[in-house]
């Protein structure tokens, strides 16, 4: 489903990302672990092209995403911010249509997919849909930034440390959600944390970077057996 190959990114002298080579299948759940600073968020954000690699390349479902139009990524890929990433001005109704408004869809179908989102989220429609961020709780925000991400029926669902402002039971809820959400919509997910527990939780496979370079990868049982 997707193909990282061979990818760097430089910025001046600092090597984000260097020479990684990574492979994510339908379906699977891949979750990129490593100290601040050492490239996962860069290596997340060249899936979508929020970043563009200075070599190598990406390939999702076949085609190098450096020749996708931004706008029809978006719509393959959804994608959750760091800490929810929401509008603070806007409605959550407004911040899941956001990708859909960009897509030019009728009002009436905009409409039914936000309400379908929220309820599969847990959040009553007509309750949550007219309320701006600050009066929704942290895991309220973060459900509205997953519906943000999924509003335009993506296979694809990257996520930059979307639990890292939860307090542990909400996080551990959030988890749980998560992992049924995927089974239920079959998504492909990678998702970059710094919490190992939560790698093991949600990651089929766990990718290690360190100073750019991707240390080891294998299934939680392989990460954790090795010294
Ligand atoms: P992580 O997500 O693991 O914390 P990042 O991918 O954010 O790491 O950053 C990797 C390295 O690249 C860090 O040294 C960071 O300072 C640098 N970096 C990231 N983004 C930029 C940028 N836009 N401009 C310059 N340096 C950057
Ligand atoms: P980070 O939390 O990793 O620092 P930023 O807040 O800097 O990320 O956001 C990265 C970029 O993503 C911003 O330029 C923002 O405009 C863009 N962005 C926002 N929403 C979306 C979306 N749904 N799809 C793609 N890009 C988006």
């Amino acid at each position: 489903m997707i193909a990282i190959e061979r990818l760097s990114k430089r910025y001046g002298e600092t090597a984000a990302v260097a020479d990684v080579s990574l492979e994510i299948a339908e379906g699977e759940s891949l979750a990129i672990v490593g100290s601040s600073g050492s490239g996962k968020s860069t290596l997340l954000k060249t899936i979508n092209r929020l970043v563009e690699p200075s070599a190598g390349r990406v390939v999702v479902d076949g085609e190098d995403v450096s020749t996708v139009a931004p706008h029809l990524l978006r719509r393959r890929i959804g994608y959750v911010m760091q800490g929810a990433g929401l509008f603070p001005h806007r409605t959550a109704f407004e911040n899941i249509s956001t990708t859909p408004r960009l897509l030019r869809w009728e009002e009436p179908r905009i409409r039914a997919r936000v309400d379908e989102l929220l309820t599969l989220l847990g959040l009553d429609p007509a309750t949550y849909g007219p309320r701006k961020p600050h009066e929704l709780s942290g895991g309220e925000q973060q459900r509205v930034g997953v519906a943000r991400a999924l509003a335009a029926e993506p296979r694809v669902l990257l996520m930059d440390e979307p639990f890292g402002a939860l307090d542990p039971a909400v996080r551990a809820k959030a988890q749980v959600d998560l992992a049924a959400l995927r089974k239920r919509l079959g998504l492909t997910i990678v998702l970059v944390t710094h919490d190992m527990d939560e790698a093991a939780r949600l990651g089929d496979r766990i990718a290690v970077m360190h100073r750019g370079r991707l240390l080891q990868q294998g299934t939680p049982a392989e990460i954790f057996s090795r010294p």
